[in-house]
């Protein structure tokens, strides 16, 4: 560990590169070797070594065993024992680490150079008997399961047997005389499955472990998990070979884990368990009850100071937050591992700004080190960490499964899609429970807080369909046992029927008996918003929202939004005071008709108007002029035909039967194959322009009566579906003429533009056109993703499109996450066409996508203004936009 001056010199000066080489432990044990932390000596064996021996048919590579056993001489001068001796043994442990940690994938064993000899010898040296033989049976123990591939129950029923014939609950409490069995019968368990002996031979041992480690890489585990994160499969392992220290000497002595900061809330303060009198892996395996770091303070004072300052310096050093296994041997600290440590999303984003503050990095990399997934985690509900852990203790922790959709959910089990929606629609909170789901079962998952599944993985039906609608979900939690027919599951003796409280973490993927209390985010953590404070000024993107009522747009202004990117007209219109009246237009037979229903819309939709003007004042404010077809203010045609059949038969001659007669019409005249692709927006706009011409008188006399009250008004208004000029140049010149006839009467200018939806792929191509009279675009990419698919969002989405994604025939639902390669390009083309007509042709994007942090790294790529977004996914998109500039 102390040469690593000479692998540098081998690789360059190169961190990624000496991680590469030797795995992030054997790079961090000889880094801290080199600051003087006290590492017991050892030597790392290279990755490329695994990968020579892997690929040579599990031959070491030449002239690696003479390399090993020169290494060892230098680490037994160190150390003053010799490997074998009978008098003064050295024991050393073995140790996989690849580049990349992969916990508890690959294997490690202690205590090499242990034989019936050399165990004399280490209880003699240490006058402890008890001592010598547990690390004996411990080594018996690792070797047998991970060398020899011996199951470790075996040994562990041997050891429960011990306990029980002793009388004790804890293996530290056995004595020499117990383990002497124990030791017995463990060299018969290795000779019953391997038909020979435990190797006596150290050297013997420690080559057969060397192979071990190098093996571990391909085993199911690692591969599996690899396959997972993403990590390539040919990096290989390094080989730790490192002196032992003991922590299991009696209680001066110890072994146990410490974060320099809290993982969970981000505090800083130093973080752990450790366990007296106990080796390696004790602390993890939960085998006795552990102690929290802070009693260290107590018991050792002085380890406590030295493993805080040791903590506090690997942290500056490595500049990141450290996991650090220790252990103390005799009243004297060792460090035996430090990697940066995972954290929850919370935690990472104090992290960032904590170290900001202290110096230790720039705002920049704090940025960097946030993802917008964790921003996107930490406004989800969840439970505490304290909440979790005390349910944990109490033993209601069910199971585990995949944490597929992230967020916390409590409710009531249901076990099947009807029930689902039944209580959800009664107002009852309800977790949906299923071996699995089919697209059948999307109207009860839509209606539940949150969903759990026996199958199935992360790509399963459940998982995508709870992303996409943000719903929490653990999915392929094996360890239930569904009976759908009788309504329950069981997790071993445990019952849980239809109804019972159930509580889940879709980001940890636990499931949990009983009502746990969740929080919510707080939106004004000083973290996040110090966080997000610094992305703004990196970020070139605008973050815009979607808001329609003042109470949302208020909410996007929170959050940092800069504009609004999309208020939408129609829902007003769907008001239940203000249904009548639209429908009252529609249905108009005469002109004088019309405009009287128009007449009451007027100050309605001003109101609204005035609303959104204030909240923004002083930001733009684009508005969109009504869109969908106007059959969508009527009730449905098969609703009213079994209504107006049921008052033929009942009261043929009510007036209501007269009424819905004339809507029936309306609604038939109005009916059209594809609504998608009919008579709406613009086209609507041509057709009957009155209610487009109402709708700018309103937001214009909004925008004198404001701009007169002293808000600072900028209105946008935005033509949908626009697919050729001529359609936006009639529909801008009747509706220009509107907006100046009402700003002539305020006697008020209002600083206002023109411009249009870019969602119809023909205004994308002829965009250079539009640009001749728009004056800002703004994709709608969901109409864009739509039509350049050529697929109705609303009959895939929950249908077949789930099938594409399941079998992998899409990567993602193009509904949030740009098609970049398909629709990308339609907007590409647009932004530059648009751009050769007008250079300061702003543009933006309202769809979902901009919310979605891939997609706002495209729009980054391609020049445009701004991202829209809904206003909860401002602060992703301030940390995604600010991700694309850096
Ligand atoms: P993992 O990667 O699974 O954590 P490690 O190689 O870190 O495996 O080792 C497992 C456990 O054994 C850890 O608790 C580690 O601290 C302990 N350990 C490893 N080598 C030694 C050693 N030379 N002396 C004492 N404890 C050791
Ligand atoms: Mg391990
Ligand atoms: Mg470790």
């Amino acid at each position: 560990f102390d040469e690593l001056d000479l692998v540098e010199a081998r690789v360059g000066n190169d961190w990624d590169a000496v991680r590469g080489l030797l795995g992030g432990k054997g790079a961090n044990l000889a880094e801290m070797t080199r600051l003087g932390i006290p590492v017991p000596p050892g030597f790392t064996i290279t990755t490329q070594a695994c990968i020579a021996y892997l690929e040579g048919g599990e031959r070491l590579p030449d002239g690696l065993w003479e390399q090993v056993l020169e290494a060892l001489h230098r680490v037994e001068a160190k150390m003053g024992r010799r490997f074998g001796d009978p008098e003064n043994p050295l024991l050393v442990s073995c140790r996989s680490g690849a580049k990349f940690s992969m916990p508890g994938m690959m294997d490690t064993v202690l205590n090499i150079g242990l034989n019936d000899t050399t165990m004399l010898a280490m209880a003699r040296l240490t006058n402890d008997e008890r001592f010598a033989h547990d690390i004996y049976r411990r080594l018996l123990q690792m070797f047998g399961n991970v060398v020899l591939g011996i199951p470790d129950e075996r040994f562990e029923a041997v050891i429960d047997d011990a306990r029980r014939k002793a009388g004790v609950r804890y293996d530290s409490e056995l004595q020499a005389s117990d383990w002497k069995p124990v030791i017995e019968a463990f060299k018969a368990i290795i000779r019953q499955e391997t038909g020979r002996d435990f190797p006596q031979d150290p050297f013997e041992q420690l080559r057969l472990a060397i192979e071990a480690v190098f093996k571990s890489w391909n085993g199911k585990r690692a591969v599996d998990y690899r396959n997972a994160t993403g990590i390539p499969h040919t990096l290989g392992t390094a080989v730790n070979v490192q002196s032992m220290v003991f922590g299991n000497l009696g209680e001066d002595s110890g072994t146990g884990v410490v974060f320099s900061r809290n993982p969970a809330t981000g505090e800083n303060e130093l973080y752990g368990d450790y366990l007296n009198n106990a080796q390696g892996e004790d602390v993890v395996a939960g085998i006795r009850t552990v102690k929290p770091i802070a009693t260290l303070a107590h018991e050792m004072p002085a380890i406590y100071e030295q493993l805080y300052e040791i903590a506090k310096r690997l942290e500056r050093h490595f500049r990141d937050v450290q996991d650090i296994e220790f252990t103390i041997e005799k009243g004297k600290l060792w460090i035996l591992q430090t990697r940066d440590g995972k954290r929850t999303a919370r935690a990472a984003i104090r992290f960032a700004v904590d170290f900001v503050n202290e110096g230790l990095i720039e705002p920049r990399e704090a940025v960097l080190r946030v993802s917008p997934q964790q921003v996107e985690r930490f406004l989800h509900p969840r439970f505490e960490q304290h909440v979790r852990q005390k349910a944990i203790k109490a033993g209601r922790l069910l199971a585990k499964g995949v944490n597929a959709s992230p967020g916390a959910a409590v409710g009531m089990a249901a076990f099947d899609a009807d029930t689902a929606e039944a209580w959800g629609k009664a107002g009852k909170p309800v977790i949906m429970v299923r071996p699995e789901t089919k697209p059948d079962d999307v109207h009860g998952m839509i209606a539940s807080k949150g969903i759990l599944t026996a199958l199935g993985g992360n790509s399963s039906h459940a998982a995508i369909v709870a992303r996409q609608f943000g719903i929490p979900a653990v999915v392929g939690c094996h360890e239930l046992q569904i009976d759908t027919e009788k309504r329950l599951f069981r997790v071993g003796a445990i019952e849980v029927r239809e109804g019972d409280w159930l509580s889940i973490d879709g980001s940890t993927g636990e499931v949990f008996l009983g009502q746990l209390p969740t929080v919510m985010p707080d939106l004004h953590d000083p973290y996040l918003t110090t966080l997000l404070g610094w992305a703004d000024e990196f970020r070139t993107l605008g973050v815009w929202a979607n808001a329609d009522l003042p109470k949302d747009a208020q909410r996007a202004r929170d959050f940092g939004a800069e504009g609004i990117g999309l208020a939408r007209t129609e829902h007003m219109f769907l008001g239940e005071d203000r249904l009548p009246i639209v429908q009252r237009m529609i249905l108009a037979e005469t002109d004088e008709e019309r405009a009287a229903a128009l007449a009451e819309l007027l100050p309605i939709q001003r109101a609204d108007f005035e609303g959104l003007f204030r909240v923004m004042d002083g930001l733009p404010v684009i508005i969109r002029l009504i869109d969908p077809p106007l059959h969508e203010f009527l009730p449905r045609y098969e609703t009213l035909l079994v209504e107006i059949e049921r008052l033929r038969l009942t009261d043929p001659t009510s007036p209501a039967l007269r009424e819905k007669e004339r809507l029936l019409h309306a609604v038939e005249r109005l009916r059209e194959a594809n609504p998608m692709l009919g008579l709406r927006g613009v086209r609507l706009g041509i057709v009957f322009p009155d209610v487009m011409k109402m709708q700018v008188r309103a937001m214009f006399e909004a925008a004198c009566a404001c701009a007169l009250e002293g808000v600072q008004v900028r209105l946008e208004v935005m033509i949908p579906l626009v697919a050729h000029v001529n359609e936006l140049r009639r529909m801008r010149d009747i509706l220009e003429t509107e907006a100046q006839a009402v700003m002539n009467e305020k006697g008020v200018r209002i600083p206002y533009a023109f411009g249009t939806m870019i969602e119809v792929p023909r205004a994308a191509l002829t965009a250079d056109a539009i640009a001749e009279v728009a004056e800002f675009f703004s994709f709608g990419t969901n109409d864009l993703t739509q039509m350049t698919y050529g697929l109705s969002r609303d009959d895939a989405e929950g249908a077949f499109l789930l099938d594409y994604l399941e079998q992998g025939i899409l990567p993602a639902n193009p509904f949030q996450t740009l098609d970049v390669e398909g629709v990308g390009q339609l907007m590409r083309l647009a932004v530059e066409k648009g751009r050769t007509t007008r250079p300061d042709l702003s543009v933006g994007i309202c769809g979902e996508h901009g919310g979605d942090p891939a997609s706002i790294a495209f729009c980054h790529a391609i020049g445009l203004n701004y991202v829209s977004c809904s206003p909860y996914r401002v602060p992703v998109a301030r940390l995604a936009a600010a991700h694309a500039a850096l």
